[in-house]
């Protein structure tokens, strides 16, 4: 029998792209913990929630029952202009390893945010404007997200107020400068601007904020303002939905040439697009229909699902968010200094967290070093200058090519290739120049943000 020769590159049709999002959710026996309000304890209903996000959101966040969700034709179009996004085969890497493993990557960098978080940002924005709203808030930590929300603000003619971690705001200006072209307003965090942001910086003068902060003050803007909601661009169950389409294209692309891929590699942060691309995969999985190795990267500075408690947290440093059950190392941990800022969250998607707890999903923690080493590898080979974020995937992958050479196993391998590295090149000057440095957390340190998890029972 003859194999279809495989392109380098497979690209699906746009009539080929999902119509429908899949909800992993609708397959999962045990579904992953409800958020609880945190005055009562007691699950948040859809009429709590949607004072914070918009109402068709809160649907979808509290769905976990029907398996596909129509992806609105105004989504689908935006979606045209940037997808399908190629799933290359990485004839070049393979060959430079000299594995016979087959490597395959999806590649969510084609668009001018540089990253998958496009695909729920035009998702949300959608929403928040079908509901007659005047505009958004949210946070950002190294900007992927403030990009991505902006570009979809812009497109829907919507007001955007983006939280940027003061860290990054005084440190990327180039990425500040790419929303405000797109019409967003940009506030370093901590600022003055919000009740709680002045709590923190009387508290910590000086501080140059985090991720958990800038929730706080971006929620705080929302439900504070007339025809406000707030946005999340990544830990949530709605947002691991629209991610969903990555890991159906893969699917559709690699079923094309009759691919079955035996482990399936994401990196994750908050875990929305390791979440969305294995979606349909687990789907196959938890129906006892197909079985596949999920492997989840993380930082060893951040190790949420590697090192942390399965447990109720606070998903923001105000406290002012709903408390969600996940992988956690504390609301008050503070990674150390990390050039894959997208990958610094203290917690981890509740979907992702249950699965990983039963067992369905393995995770493993890398160090920086070795990261940028696989990052510069992938880059000289494959040409794509990969994002920090997703070179922790790149960087389990060849590893398992690696083990495949010593074996001598032909493991078909697909990992998420999830954005580009342009606006991380300090990161990489720290590399060339050989001053990067990693930081484990000690058992004593991850002890301290244990102690400031909620008791719940
Ligand atoms: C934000 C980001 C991540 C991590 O976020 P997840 O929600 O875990 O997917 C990974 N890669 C890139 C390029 C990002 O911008």
């Amino acid at each position: 029998m003859s194999e279809k020769k495989i392109p380098y590159k497979i690209y699906l049709e746009e009539n080929e792209m999902p119509t429908q999002w899949y909800n992993v959710r609708a397959d999962m026996k045990n579904k992953p913990a409800p958020l609880l309000n945190p005055a009562t304890l007691k699950p948040m209903t859809a009429e709590e929630l949607g004072h914070v996000f918009c109402d068709e959101l809160v649907k979808q966040e509290l769905d976990d029952t029907n398996p596909y969700i129509d992806i609105p034709q105004e989504i689908r179009d935006f979606y045209r202009m940037y997808r399908p996004s190629p799933l290359v085969r990485a004839y070049c890497l393979e060959k430079k390893l000299g594995t016979p493993a087959k490597i395959y990557y999806k590649f969510e960098g084609n668009n001018t945010s540089g990253s998958h978080k496009l695909n729920s940002a035009i998702a949300q924005a959608y929403y928040a404007k079908k509901q007659g709203l005047k505009g958004v808030t949210t946070e950002t930590g190294a900007g992927q997200w403030g990009t991505a929300l902006s570009m979809a603000c812009a497109y829907f003619d919507l007001d955007c107020k983006v939280y940027m971690v003061k860290v990054s705001y005084e440190q990327k200006p180039f990425r500040r400068e790419v929303m405000r072209t797109y019409g967003a307003s940009v506030t370093p965090s901590p600022s003055e601007t919000t009740e709680v942001g002045r709590k923190i910086l009387a508290e910590h003068p000086g501080t140059t904020g985090s991720l958990g902060c800038a929730i706080s003050e971006a929620v705080e803007a929302a439900t504070t303002r007339e025809g406000y909601r707030y946005v999340l661009g990544s830990v949530l169950n709605q947002v691991l939905l629209h991610q969903s389409v990555i890991g159906l294209e893969t699917k559709a692309a690699l079923e094309k040439y009759d691919i079955t891929p035996d482990i399936i590699i994401g990196c994750a942060g908050g875990g929305s697009n390791l979440g969305g691309l294995i979606s349909p995969f687990m789907g196959e999985k938890l129906r006892g229909e197909k079985d596949y190795q999920f492997i989840a990267v993380e930082p060893a500075s951040c190790p949420s699902l590697t090192r942390g408690r399965y447990a109720y947290d606070f998903c923001d440093t105000g406290r002012v968010c709903p408390l969600a059950k996940m992988y956690t190392l504390g609301s008050g941990f503070i990674p150390s200094a990390n050039h894959a800022g997208g990958l610094r969250y203290h917690g981890m998607s509740s979907t992702l967290s249950q699965l990983y707890d039963d067992g369905l999903m393995e995770a493993r923690s890398v160090e920086q070093t070795s990261v940028f080493e696989a990052a510069e590898q992938f880059a000289r080979i494959e040409g794509i200058l990969p994002a920090p974020e997703s070179s922790h995937a790149i960087r389990v992958a060849i590893d398992e090519a690696l083990k495949c050479k010593e074996t001598g196993e032909e493991k078909t391998i697909v990992f998420g290739l999830t954005g580009t590295g342009y606006f991380d090149m300090v990161a990489y000057e720290k590399f060339n120049n050989g001053e990067m440095t990693d930081y484990i957390p000690t058992d004593e340190e991850l002890a301290v943000g244990f102690a400031g998890l909620p008791k719940v029972e």
